[in-house]
């Protein structure tokens, strides 16, 4: 049995970490790339949600390089990410593809077929090895979170352009190496360092929230970079979801530092109910973000996403009430690089702009007073 899954962000780290502590087989799809999305726009039907398709592709280029085995994570909600893994199933068949998918659902009623299809994947290893290769795992994951963190505020003063961007590759590499947790511990304090010692300088700073479906927001290649783009044209840049709050069903977000209750809370006067996906948070967070001192929002949505669409009807109305301005990016397979940097560029002026006339120093930590 060789194991994949599909990539977004640094979730390669946590597969992988869990795969080789219980020394399970397991194939890396390729590095996302065009072919990628061709694969992926290919095969799969041109209303399908973005994602669908660039996992889709993930999926093919596994399959090519030798897996057997597909990991999918299914959602629950009014949503379509409910229905990847057996849309992907069925048109990876249709195409000839052997394989088998294996869907893991987290509501409680699919717990125990969930837990059937881990008892296949563990290939006999103990639950207690899968525990304990699992809390490893997170306890890495975290780790990412908070240097990536790092790195959204501080790219904007590189000296150099690119140089946090490439510390930041260096730290995944040191955690990716640490194999126990007395030598994540000295990992933690050797990254940071690493990365706070890139030479910086001052810079006339503005401050961009990121808000969006949580996949775009996440998987840098195919947001065409948006954070780093971003950090590039001198933003602080702060995102609303990292992998570890993605990946608890509690709604807490430990990097963040606040509930997502806080974010539904903030969404009320403009948003009543959950739409699905994060189409609630990109609402309640552009409200915090605002409440923070952000000078500007980036939404970030796939083109067709139902939960975003509706985020994206009320940020008008919101960013109104509030002062803030907000930009919408669509992205699909179309979608040019050069376009939507124009956009970031322009955007990002007119948020800077706005900042000189408000004249305030703003607080540069995320610690919400609700
Ligand atoms: S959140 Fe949006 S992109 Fe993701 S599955 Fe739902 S509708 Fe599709």
């Amino acid at each position: 049995m060789k194991i994949s899954w599909p990539h977004m962000g640094s979730l390669e780290f946590v597969m992988g970490s869990v795969f080789e502590e219980m020394g399970v087989d397991y194939v890396l799809p390729p590095p996302n790339s065009q072919r990628t999305l061709e694969l992926g726009a290919r095969y799969g039907p041109e209303f399908a949600c973005f994602p669908l398709k660039t996992t889709l592709g993930n999926f093919i280029e596994a399959i090519e390089n030798g897996a057997d085995t597909l990991i999918m994570v299914a959602g629950k909600g009014p949503c379509r990410f409910g229905y990847y893994a057996e849309t992907q199933r069925r048109i990876l068949e249709d195409a000839g593809y052997e394989f088998q998918m294996v869907p893991l659902e987290f509501e409680p009623s699919k717990i125990p077929g969930t837990l059937r299809r881990l008892n296949r994947l563990k290939q006999g290893r103990s639950w207690l090895s899968l525990y304990r290769a699992i809390k490893f795992a997170l306890t890495k994951a975290h780790l990412i979170d908070r240097l990536e963190q790092q790195a959204l505020h501080q790219r904007h003063m590189d000296r150099e352009r690119g140089a946090t961007t490439a510390a930041m590759k260096r730290c995944y590499e040191m955690v990716w190496d640490a194999g126990t947790y007395s030598a994540l511990s000295r990992v933690e304090e050797d990254a940071f360092d690493h990365l706070r010692s890139v030479p910086s300088m001052e810079c006339d700073e503005v401050k961009i929230g990121i808000v969006g479906e949580f996949y775009l927001v996440l998987e840098p290649f195919f947001n065409l970079n948006v954070e780093e783009q971003l950090g590039d044209l001198g933003a602080y840049v702060e995102r609303n979801i990292y992998l570890t709050d993605w990946l608890r069903p509690s709604g807490e977000r430990p990097v963040l530092g606040y509930h997502e209750h806080d974010s539904e809370h903030l969404a009320t006067p403009y948003l009543t109910h959950r739409v699905g996906g994060e189409g609630i948070f990109s609402v309640g967070d552009t409200v915090l973000y605002q409440r923070l001192g952000f000078d500007g929002v980036v939404q970030l949505m796939p083109f067709t996403c139902m939960p975003e669409t509706i985020a994206k009807s009320i940020l008008p109305e919101v960013s109104r009430a509030l002062g803030i301005p907000v930009l919408s990016v669509v992205i699909d397979e179309m979608t040019g690089r050069a376009g939507v940097a124009t956009r970031l560029e322009a955007f990002t002026d007119l948020a800077r702009s706005r900042r000189r006339m408000r004249g305030r120093e703003t607080d540069l930590t995320l610690q919400p007073a609700f």
